[in-house]
């Protein structure tokens, strides 16, 4: 190994496929840095080789074709909160990555698709988008395959970081009338979460026709309760009906982060009080 890293700028996905499938491991993708070189200043990585990203045009900006909104992976989180299509058709999301804290450094580098391919507990992005059922394009020196990001999840990170490449995220605009809403708890301001919950809900007079809830913050991954809650669809939200979503989002938390931020019994009930709070706060906007 030699002292210093290598660094590779591939120009295009072609390139990109290319390097990825020549290199051995210890290369790493490198997008924004905000949470590659955190690790590798503090000694946790030493990646021999840097693949930086940030030359690929593909990569970039945000459009709407067919019905779907594309973003690129190596849009910058201040332009996710800022783009007008996202704030007209998708607000939950642009309003989820100004809840991002660390400043403007973060926000003016830090990329979507790093933020997701990290798959950090505490991270602001993924309960949203897993509550708008996003896929993912994800390049390897196979081709291009899309998955949906739930599926993403659960498979290892598809040699994310090193052997492939997310590309771009497709998300269907939000139903017109639906209410929304993402709580975060934090202890200090522009801090991490200690939980979260992302909410979509659509109503018919006051009865729930859909119901869309992400908890995050709480366990290793966001935890997806909205088959747990479906139930809720047809009913008209109550104080018991409150009591009830909140007792059984806690129970679908099965092993707890503890932290400094709380333990996992107070995480596990923060779960529960932030589905609650959030469906409540989406059920206030929706119509
Ligand atoms: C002080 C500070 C505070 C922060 N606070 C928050 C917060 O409150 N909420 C929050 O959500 N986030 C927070 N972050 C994290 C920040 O949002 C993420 O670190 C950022 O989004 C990562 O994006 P990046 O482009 O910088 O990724 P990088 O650091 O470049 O990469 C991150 C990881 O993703 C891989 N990767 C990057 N892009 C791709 C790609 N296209 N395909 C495959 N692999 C890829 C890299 O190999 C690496 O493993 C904070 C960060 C800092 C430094």
């Amino acid at each position: 190994m030699s002292l210093y890293p290598a660094f590779a700028r591939p120009r295009d996905l072609g390139q990109a496929a290319e390097i990825m499938g020549s290199l051995s491991t210890g290369a790493m993708i490198i997008a924004g840095g905000q949470e590659l070189m955190p690790s590798v200043n503090y000694g946790a990585l030493m990646p021999e080789v840097y693949i930086d990203v940030g030359q690929i045009a593909a990569l970039k900006g945000i459009s709407e074709e067919a019905g779907a909104i594309q973003i690129g992976s190596f849009t910058v989180h201040r332009d996710v909160q800022n783009n007008d299509l996202i704030q007209s058709k998708l607000p939950l999301l642009s309003y989820a990555a100004a809840q991002i804290g660390g400043g403007m450094q973060v926000h003016n580098r830090g990329t979507i698709g790093g933020n997701i391919v990290a798959m950090h507990p505490l991270y602001d992005i993924l309960p949203s988008l897993l509550a708008l059922g996003a896929e993912v394009d994800v390049l390897s020196d196979v081709g291009e395959v899309r998955v949906a990001l739930a599926d993403l999840m659960k498979d290892a990170r598809h040699g994310l970081g090193s052997e492939s490449l997310l590309v771009r995220v497709h998300l269907k605009p939000m139903m017109p009338g639906a209410g929304w809403s993402y709580e975060k708890l934090k202890i200090t301001a522009g801090g991490y979460g200690s939980a979260n919950a992302a909410a979509i809900v659509t109503l018919d007079s006051s009865k729930i026709t859909s119901l869309r809830v992400v908890v995050g913050a709480v366990s290793a991954l966001p935890v997806d309760m909205s088959d747990t809650l479906s139930d809720c669809c047809g009913q008209a939200w109550s104080a018991h009906l409150a009591e009830e979503v909140e007792a059984r989002s806690s129970a679908e938390i099965k092993e707890p982060l503890s932290d400094h931020q709380g333990d996992g019994e107070w995480r596990r009930a923060m779960a529960g009080v932030m589905a609650r709070g959030a469906i409540e706060a989406a059920i206030k906007k929706a119509g």
